[in-house]
């Protein structure tokens, strides 16, 4: 992030939504909105004082993942890149009541601007990746993990923050009470490989929660029972590390942790079924870590129309072909890059965000756009303007021109037919797949028959 941030061929636009995309490979015009963040860039030291000195204090739901709080004004984490504080508007008092106004006060170069307004920035690119990741399965939609009526049942991603040195206890593995757990359960695929909520396997979850198992034994000393279903420990070194877990004295139990029941003493009892003995299981814990499923964000379908993606039926952009083109989408020019394609650890991440950039460097080098010849045109003396075919193009590829016909952009155009379709007046053809052509195909075909 530091290297990108300070690259001079890298304009770096946080705290941004883009809003729309127009145009087509290699002259793309991407809108983009600067959200207003009411502190000038410009101007800012990110020397931290208005953080400091804020009053305003929020549960901080992103970062922290809810175990910890942030300032009103803030930086979503510890190494943002640009380090730039933004003001949350919905938690500031000078926002909500007209009052405070601290941050301007203490701030030493005068960056606070509360009057500043969102920016539309508009730039032309040749090429778009696209990187959005994933958001996190909320496991309250499966209740039978009790998750949120114990504040000792936490996600995976609880976890990370509670083990790390930035974390609300300084890295220490502690309950909500304060004490060191003796007894910790891991669940395995909560909300993944289940018909009741994910059909799909989430992928990292098998690793990170081996990884959590071994930060358990490792800082705290406690008995760790990690529910799984079977291990998929598939990368280089994984299957090693699963080993190493288990001669560390890891308890694993082979069936789903089915069940999280919270005490009347607060203790948590899960169940489950160990596939191996054949019989239930019943663990009585003081720490419960759920490892959830991941899903695409909430957004994905805006995302999808802007860029003109397409999506596989578990929701994840869909790539050109699964096996030969991973990283291109049914856009020309626009690739995809890590986990917003489907569920991906960090080395298989920056693989794929290498292929990505490589492509995109291999479509400059050429210089030049190869297109399908299997291509719709429009018959302008036919064409009556109705623009039915402009609604119907699931590519945008079709405008009106200057006489209000539509015109078919090559560059665009996939050549699908249903534009061919949908032409009331039959002026449209798909080039390769003319009438004439398929009419005679079928009488060679059926001459052959005879
Ligand atoms: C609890 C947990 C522990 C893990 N531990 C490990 C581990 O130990 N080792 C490992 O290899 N992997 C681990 N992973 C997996 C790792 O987090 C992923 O492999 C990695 O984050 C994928 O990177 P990404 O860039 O594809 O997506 P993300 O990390 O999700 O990044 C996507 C970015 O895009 C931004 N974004 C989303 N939508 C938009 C939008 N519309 N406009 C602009 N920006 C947008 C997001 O804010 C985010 O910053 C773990 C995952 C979890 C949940």
């Amino acid at each position: 992030m530091m290297d990108a941030g300070r690259h001079p061929n890298i304009t770096l636009l946080s705290y941004s939504e883009v809003e729309n995309v127009s145009g087509y490979v290699g002259n793309f015009d991407v809108q983009i909105r600067k959200r207003a963040r009411s502190v000038k860039e410009d101007l800012c030291t990110g020397c931290g004082t208005c953080q400091e000195k804020c009053p305003s204090k929020v549960i901080d739901m992103a970062y922290e993942a809810g175990m910890g709080k942030r300032k009103a004004i803030y930086r979503p984490f510890s190494q943002a890149i640009p380090n730039i504080p933004v003001i949350d508007r919905d938690n500031c008092l000078w926002f909500t009541k007209g009052r405070c106004r601290v941050c301007a006060k203490v701030c030493p170069t005068g960056a606070i601007d509360y009057d500043q307004q969102d920016e539309i920035v508009t730039v032309k690119v040749g090429a778009i990746v696209v990187a959005t990741g994933f958001a996190m399965w909320d496991p309250k939609q499966l209740p039978q993990y009790s998750y949120g009526e114990s504040p000792n049942i936490l996600t995976g991603l609880q976890f990370e923050r509670l083990t790390n040195a930035s974390g609300p206890t300084l890295g220490e593995i502690l309950t909500a009470e304060g004490k060191k757990p003796e007894r910790v359960a891991v669940i395995h695929c909560v909300g993944s490989r289940d018909e009741n909520a994910h059909l799909y396997c989430s992928r990292f979850c098998c690793m990170y929660s081996l990884k959590h198992a071994h930060q358990v034994r490792d800082k705290t000393g406690a008995e760790v029972y990690d529910f799984y279903m079977d291990m998929r420990a598939f990368g280089k070194a994984y299957e090693e590390f699963y080993e190493r877990i288990q001669r560390e004295g890891v308890l694993f139990v082979r069936g789903r942790g089915a069940e999280v029941e919270v005490l009347a003493d607060g203790k948590l009892r899960v169940k489950g079924e160990d596939a191996n003995l054949g019989r239930p299981v019943f663990v009585d814990v003081d720490l419960v870590i759920l490892a959830t499923a991941i899903e695409p964000h909430a957004d994905v379908g805006k995302v999808a129309s802007i860029f003109g993606l397409g999506r596989t039926p578990d929701g994840w952009f869909a790539e050109a072909h699964p096996k030969l083109r991973p990283v291109e989408t049914s856009t020309a020019g626009v690739f995809l890059a890590g986990s917003c394609q489907g569920p991906r650890d960090v080395p298989d991440t920056v693989a794929h965000a290498g292929a990505a950039a490589l492509e995109v460097v291999r479509l400059f080098n050429q210089g030049e756009v190869t297109i399908s010849p299997t291509v719709a045109v429009v018959d302008q003396a036919k064409c009556v303007g109705c623009g039915e075919c402009i609604i119907s193009c699931p590519y945008t590829a079709i405008h009106r021109n200057a006489d209000g016909k539509a015109q078919i952009n090559a560059a665009l155009c996939h050549g699908c037919g249903t534009c061919v379709a949908t032409c009331p007046s039959g002026a449209i053809t798909a080039l390769h797949f003319t009438d004439q052509e398929i009419v005679a195909q079928i009488d060679a075909l059926m001459a052959a028959l005879v």
